[in-house]
This record gives structure tokens, sequence and C-alpha cells, in this order.
């Protein structure tokens, strides 16, 4: 397997294609030899993007990513790592969530402590914040870029109109714009990357590193209507996520779409983050795994984007739609 790279939005970053994250995995799902096998196995194939955020298992999966790192001795000029703030890292007082200058400030330090970095490569708006002005987020990004703890900035589902506001207050004022924005996108949800920003791709030439490719893993075709014993989506604690992502009605779906990939002798779960792969608007899919085993198979997605003909892209909207 090759891995190819794509340009993050108008950046000069080359993101790969196919990336790592640790949500509900590193410090909570896996160990941490599983984390380390998952991130060496991921870099030894290209991977050069690792995604994490201060909300993830209250900050000990940016301790487990950070003690990796430093053990890999990867020179730091071959990867890429990420934090998000917003949620906070456990405490849950006004000053320690949110946007506001306070808490990003704070936030990107406390991340750089645990990932042992000197510097974030990326650095998200994890969701907007109705209580901050988009203009104080705006300029605090833009200092800490400026203090060299971070090297590009960006959004995680945010509005459309949120995204161009803050561009329009970093261009009214000179400051550094975000690059990217971190949205959900996969087969079964599709409106934000694929309309709601559509007019931001070429004005603001915005990248995007989306999250979730197989939904969860609903579209593995492991489930059935009670979750794979095995997985997330049966873990206490995460009902509300297994409401979300799982019901008949995409069970449905799941097994027309396993029968268009195994006609491309693709595996279910390399068809749906290679379709993901297929919209140019998309700079990274970021891939999840609790085994070694599922991301070996879901690396096979690069190349598998090349099988997608246009009469399989029609197969699959009507299938879509049915
Ligand atoms: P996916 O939708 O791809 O789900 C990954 C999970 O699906 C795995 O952990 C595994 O779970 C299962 N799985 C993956 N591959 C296979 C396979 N080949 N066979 C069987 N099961 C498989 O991605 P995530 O939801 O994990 O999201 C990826 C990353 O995106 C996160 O780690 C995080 O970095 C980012 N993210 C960002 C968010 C944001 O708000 N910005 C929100 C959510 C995620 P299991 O074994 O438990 O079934």
């Amino acid at each position: 397997m090759t891995m190819r790279y794509r340009r993050l939005g108008t950046s000069g970053l080359q993101v790969s294609e196919l990336s790592l994250g640790s949500w509900l995995t590193f410090g909570k799902q896996v160990g941490d030899d599983t984390a380390a096998d998952l991130m060496k196995l991921a870099y030894d194939n290209g991977v050069n993007f690792f995604d994490n955020a201060e909300i993830y298992s209250r900050g000990e999966s940016e301790r487990v990513m950070g003690r990796i790192l430093k053990r890999m001795e990867w020179p730091r000029d071959t990867w890429v790592v990420s934090s998000k703030a917003f949620f906070g890292a456990g405490g849950k007082l006004p000053t320690q969530l949110g946007l506001h200058r306070k808490h990003l400030v704070e936030a990107c330090h406390a991340a750089l402590q645990r990932l042992q970095v000197d510097y974030l490569d990326l650095y998200f708006c994890h969701r907007p914040d109705p209580n901050t002005p988009i203009s104080e987020t705006v300029w605090a990004m833009h200092q800490l870029i400026m203090q060299g703890k971070v090297l590009y900035w960006g959004t995680s589902e945010w509005s459309a109109e949120g995204i161009a506001e803050a561009h329009a207050v970093a261009e009214r004022h000179h400051l550094i714009v975000p690059v990217m924005e971190q949205p959900q996108y996969n087969l079964f949800h599709r409106d934000k990357v694929e309309r709601e920003f559509a007019a931001l791709y070429d004005t603001v030439g915005l990248g995007t590193t989306i999250w979730s490719p197989l939904a969860s893993g609903v579209l593995t075709g492991k489930h059935s209507l009670e979750g794979d014993a095995s997985s997330r989506l049966r873990m206490a604690g995460l009902d509300w996520l297994r409401e979300r992502e799982l019901n008949e009605a995409r069970l449905r779906i799941v097994d027309r779409l396993k029968a268009i990939a195994e006609g491309m002798g693709l595996s279910l779960p390399v068809f749906a983050i290679a379709w993901c792969l297929t919209n140019p608007r998309v700079s990274t899919v970021i891939l999840g795994a609790s085994r070694t085993g599922q991301l070996e198979e879901n690396l096979k997605a690069v190349e598998a984007q090349d099988l997608f003909t246009p009469a399989v892209m029609r197969d699959v909207e009507n299938t879509l739609k049915e």
C-alpha cells in the first residue's frame, strides 16, 4: 500500500489521505500497547497525522499518545499532531470550557504538556461557543500561532456561517485564518460536507479532516440491532452513541452497500472509507481502530478509491435513496 497525500485546504501542509484518531480508544477501550501498535502500523504505512483532543478520556488520550510519540523517536518533521479545545479535560467550571482566550491558551498549554511536544501542528475549536465572540477566538488562535505554540488552526462542527465570520474577522485585522474544519462525514452523514460547506471551498479554501467514516463501525456490517458485543456500541455509558448510529433502516442500507462492495471485491469498511476519499473536498479521513487487524484492513482504502467508477457512484446514490 502506498499512502497518498493531500493539501490541507489552501495551506501548504500535506496530510496523508488516511489519518489515525484516538477518540474512545486511547486511554479507554484499548491498552497502551495496542495504542502503540496502532500508531506504529499507521506511521509505517505513511500516515502522518494523529488526531486528539483535550476531552478524549479527559486528557488521558493525549498522555498515551505523547508517551508513544516520545518512545517511537520518529523525527518531529515527519508527523502532525492535533488537539482540540472546547469541552475541557474534565473540569466543568465556565473558565475551564469554551473558546474564550483563557481556555484556549490554558488548554493549549495543557495539551503541549500531555503530548510532550513544543507545538501543536493543528489546533481545533472543537465546537462553536455561543458565549464567546468569534473575534476573541480568532485573536487568541492568531496569538498562539505567533507564539509558536500552534502551526495551523481550524474548527470542528462549526456552521458555514461561523467559519465565514471567522475568516472575515481574520482578514479585516490581517490575522491568520482558520484552514481546516473537522466535520462528520460518511455514507449516512453527508449534508455539511457536500452542501453546507460547498460555497466555502472556493471562497475561503477550507480543508476537511473528516471523522467517523464508518459511523462508529456501523458501516463495517458487523452490527445487529444490539451492537456487536466487543465493540464501542456496547460499552457502558455509550447508549447514546448506539441509539444515534444504529437502527433498522441503516442496517438495511448496510446490507445493500455490502453487496456493491462485494461486487468490487472489497470489504464493506474498505468500501465505505474509500467512498469518503472519492470526494476531493476531503483532505484526510480520520480512522479509528480498536485492533491492529481493523487498521490493516482499513488502510487498503487508499488504493480502493480507484475502483469507484461513475456506475458504482450511481449504484451508491440509488441505494442510499431507496
Ligand atoms: P469510525 O467511524 O471509523 O469508527 C471506528 C471504529 O469502528 C473502531 O474503533 C472500531 O470500533 C470499528 N472498526 C473500524 N474498522 C473496523 C473494521 N475493519 N472491522 C470492524 N470494526 C471496525 O471512526 P471514529 O468514530 O473512531 O472516528 C475517527 C476519529 O475521528 C476519532 O478517533 C477522532 O480522532 C475523530 N473524531 C472527531 C470528532 C469531532 O467532534 N471532531 C468526533 C468523533 C471522532 P469497535 O472495534 O469498538 O467496533
